[in-house]
């Protein structure tokens, strides 16, 4: 793609990866906030749907064929975002579909992504891509890696190849699929992994390569909440069973606890597993380690082991699973199950 006119906030005929001549389509970006949006100086504003779409627009080339309607839903560190503010940004991008938006790409914070990416995972069963994005250099700094970021998101958002595989995290120039991913270094441009890679790439011609398919997991019922108290904890050695019982007397009736290798706990923290399990508390066992997740069977009748979930994600299974079945145990095992 060369020279100007660009195309953002423009509509424009084009032609497709494949060469045909088509009308183009329509792509929301939703703003939330996070670095990718943050100027160099963190004192000043952060930035709004409006300021990226005109530092893209700065730019000689053309970033993307289609037309983009820049949206703001959110302007904070993700942090700050809430499970039920996922819940309101899957009811903003399925009415953006509605209204005939092609693909959404959302623009997030990097060091909370892993939960809204799992939750977008779990919920969206449209064929429309979404495509979230982020950045871990602030905007306006020397090495910004936010707009080719963004770049890169929208050149796979209008791809018809992106059509169907769920949702999409493109981030340094890979793409993978957000019920995978994990931050996994903290200042690295390079901060997105998956167990099992990604599900393919973007180069800098924006060329897209899929390597592999999406794995497909039935979407789940939507809550209108996701606020029930589920605590996440890590084992690590001689940990007691003070953790369990506080949080247990706490009020809090789901325990997502990271245990060692494929699941162990420290023997004291075990029996104070079991017996909360006993009780009615939910009790799920994930890996404390990247991958590999839990071995199966059985630890204890009323435990439920997280399998391939690494905590993050268990937690937010285990929430969803209560919003949804109350506490049902049979329901929420064959939630993890399906999972
Ligand atoms: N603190 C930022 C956030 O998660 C970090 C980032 O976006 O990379 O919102």
């Amino acid at each position: 793609m060369q020279g100007n006119p660009r195309a953002v906030e423009e509509v424009v005929h084009n032609t497709t990866e494949r060469g045909a001549i088509h009308m183009a389509e329509s792509i929301t970006v939703m703003t939330t906030g996070g670095t990718i949006a943050t100027p160099r100086d963190y004192r000043q504003r952060r930035l709004s749907a409006k300021d990226l779409a005109e530092a893209l627009n700065s730019s000689d080339q053309r970033i993307t064929d289609a037309h983009v309607a820049w949206k703001d839903f959110a302007s904070r560190p993700s942090n700050a975002i809430t499970c039920d503010d996922v819940l309101s940004l899957l009811d903003r991008m399925e009415k953006e579909i509605a209204e005939g938006a092609k693909a959404v790409v959302i623009t997030h914070g990097t060091d909370f992504m892993e939960e809204t990416a799992y939750l977008l995972s779990l919920f969206w069963e449209y064929d429309q891509p979404v495509i979230l994005t982020g950045a871990m250099r602030s905007a306006g700094s020397i090495s910004a890696d936010g707009p080719r970021n963004l770049e890169a998101a929208l050149r796979t958002a209008e791809s018809p190849r992106a059509q169907g595989r769920g949702p999409l995290l493109v981030f340094h120039d890979k793409i993978y699929a957000t019920g995978e991913i994990s931050k996994v270094h903290s200042w690295d441009t390079d901060a997105f992994a998956a167990e099992l890679g990604p599900l393919g790439t973007i180069n800098q011609w924006n060329e897209l390569h899929f390597q592999r398919e999406t794995i497909k997991r039935k979407t789940l019922p939507r809550p209108t909440s996701l606020t029930e108290p589920v605590a996440l904890i890590t084992a690590s050695m001689d940990t007691s069973e003070a953790m369990v019982d506080a949080l247990v007397s706490g009020g809090y009736r789901g325990l997502v606890i990271q245990g060692g290798g494929r699941g162990s706990l420290p023997p004291r923290m075990m029996e104070a597993a079991k017996y909360a399990a006993d009780n009615g508390v939910h009790i799920v066992i994930a890996s404390r380690c990247a991958f590999g997740g839990t071995s199966p069977g059985s630890l204890s009748p009323g435990i439920i082991r997280a399998g391939n979930l690494n905590g993050v994600k268990a937690r937010l299974l285990l929430l969803v699973a209560i919003s949804l079945h109350g506490y049902d145990r049979d329901k929420i095992r064959e939630t993890f199950d399906a999972h």
